[in-house]
């Protein structure tokens, strides 16, 4: 791709619209926004210029000059991606979406509420709380990532299995598209047949096709009842087995997530907490939520009864230290090393126990340390793969070769690259490689029809010449 560097007439454009204090090119400040949560180096790009806008207008008219200027923009929210799709890999313009983060109105009649996109996720999860409803949108990293990040990734988190994944916890978003203009796609409407689904097609789109900058979010009725329950194997085989007969059993669970006895160590040190069969266990948890107490009683009947028919080593009723050693699995396995990656692959439900199976026994070859957890309801599993002591060409020729086995292996049993984390900038050649060329290249002509100059968020998801 062919940019132009960011001189001092871009940045005293960009200063005309956000003001002086809004637009940095301090040395420090610019390193601080070279990487996100991608821990690969190789990876990192340095911006020339951050600007952070205060308003959709602000947005709009930074787009205008980078178009002028053939300038590539990077979105940013937090930074909290793990796919380096916060990177700006032609340096250019970082946009920090965290000024505006205002929560403009939460309708309890219309179950409804409307942020701008710098507002963090679990504010509004709180705010949405306060009036005793519930957002379902609930990431890991709901306490520091922020809801255009969220929008713009189809996050998915804790809950999906029950309530989907971000995009379906939206009636309508706005949005900067790539020219400039200010678009105001989808509505809060039970259902809609009125032209393409425009909104959709920009949720995911990881900032490539528009700039969110505000998401009318759906709210739910908070269920009163709740009981989370851990369920502990010793066996892989039988924890992995426990997923698919849940689902079976109409259980209709909230959560059913996965942690190998790899990340239940590292989770409960890194959370000083000690949890049952610390030493051996491999967790199941699961969370049920009703409106009824009488329907809560049944339902953990069910869950026990399913539990035990499947080996568990033991059942309890579990606390918030389960969901606290649960949310801080990939923050705790910073401590083992400062090179890693996160796969983040997806597959049909029913084929989660089958592929977390072979891909354990797969990682065993390798000298890298790997641990698995899974969201495991949505049949989507994450590696953390992480670099020991060894050269960095040995590192990246073992990765390879995990990968070369993982990917096609995945999509042969009909999954995907990711299921939540998006393909950001970190995994562009694989998608080239594993994506159906007449879907490409309809993502393609659509990329090039919205972003003739290719200014926004360049070869994040794919290439675009
Ligand atoms: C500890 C930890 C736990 C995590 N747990 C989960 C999890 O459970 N589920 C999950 O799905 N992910 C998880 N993630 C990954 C990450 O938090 C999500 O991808 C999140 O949605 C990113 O939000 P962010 O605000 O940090 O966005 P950023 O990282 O800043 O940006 C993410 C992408 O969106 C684009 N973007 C950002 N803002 C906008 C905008 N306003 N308009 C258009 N494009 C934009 C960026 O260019 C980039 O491509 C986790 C990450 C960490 C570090």
């Amino acid at each position: 791709m062919n940019y132009n560097p960011v001189t001092n007439e871009v940045i005293q454009a960009l200063e005309q619209i956000v003001g002086a204090r809004n637009v940095k090119t301090a040395p420090e400040v610019l390193e601080a926004y070279q990487s996100d949560e991608s821990l690969t180096p190789d990876l990192w790009h340095l911006p020339e210029v951050v600007v952070s806008p205060g308003s959709t207008e602000e947005v709009a008219a930074i787009m205008k000059v980078a178009n002028q200027y053939k300038v590539p923009v990077t979105p940013r929210s937090a930074g909290t991606s793990v796919s380096a799709g916060a990177v700006p890999v032609y340096g250019g313009i970082v946009l920090l979406m965290e000024r505006m983060n205002r929560i403009l109105e939460i309708n309890t009649e219309g179950m409804y509420l409307v942020a701008e996109a710098g507002a963090r996720t679990a504010d509004i999860q709180a705010a949405a709380k306060e009036k005793g409803l519930m957002y379902a949108g609930d990431p890991c990293s709901a306490d520091s990532c922020l809801i255009g990040g969220n929008l713009a990734t189809n996050a998915g988190g804790n809950k999906a299995v029950r309530y989907g994944t971000t995009r379906h916890q939206v009636y309508a978003i706005e949005a900067v598209l790539p020219n400039g203009k200010i678009a105001h796609l989808g509505a809060p409407l039970k259902k809609c047949s009125t032209g393409y689904c425009l909104d959709q097609l920009i949720i995911g789109s990881e900032g490539t096709l528009g700039i969110i900058t505000q998401a009318t979010l759906k709210l739910v009725p908070l269920a009163p009842y709740k009981l989370d329950v851990l369920a502990v194997f010793t066996d892989l085989k039988k924890a992995t087995a426990l997923v698919p007969q849940l689902i079976k059993a109409g259980l209709n669970p909230t959560s059913v997530e996965f942690m190998d006895n790899n990340f239940v160590r590292s989770a409960s040190d890194y959370s000083e907490l000690r949890l049952p069969h610390y030493e051996d266990g491999i967790y199941d948890i699961v969370s049920i939520e009703t409106f009824s107490e009488h329907e809560l009683d049944e339902k953990m009947e069910k869950l026990a009864e399913v539990c035990e028919a499947c080996g568990a080593t033991d059942v309890v009723e579990a606390d918030d230290r389960v969901w606290k050693v649960r949310r801080n699995c990939l923050e705790s396995t910073r401590v083992f090393s400062r090179v890693a990656t996160s796969e983040d692959l997806v597959v049909p439900v029913t084929k989660i126990a089958e592929c977390i199976q072979t891909l354990v026994e797969e990682s065993k070859k390798y000298d890298f340390l790997i641990f698995c957890l899974a969201h495991a309801g949505d049949g989507n599993l994450h590696f953390q793969i992480m670099k020991r002591d060894m050269p960095d060409d040995e590192w990246e020729r073992q990765l390879a070769q995990f990968r070369a086995f993982a990917y096609p292996y995945v999509y042969q049993l009909g999954g995907r690259l990711s299921g939540e984390h998006g393909i950001g900038y970190k995994r562009l050649s694989y998608m080239e490689q594993y994506t159906d060329p007449v879907e490409l290249e309809l993502m393609k002509t659509i990329k090039k029809a919205m972003d003739p100059n290719g200014i926004l968020n360049p070869d994040k998801i794919i290439h675009v010449e």
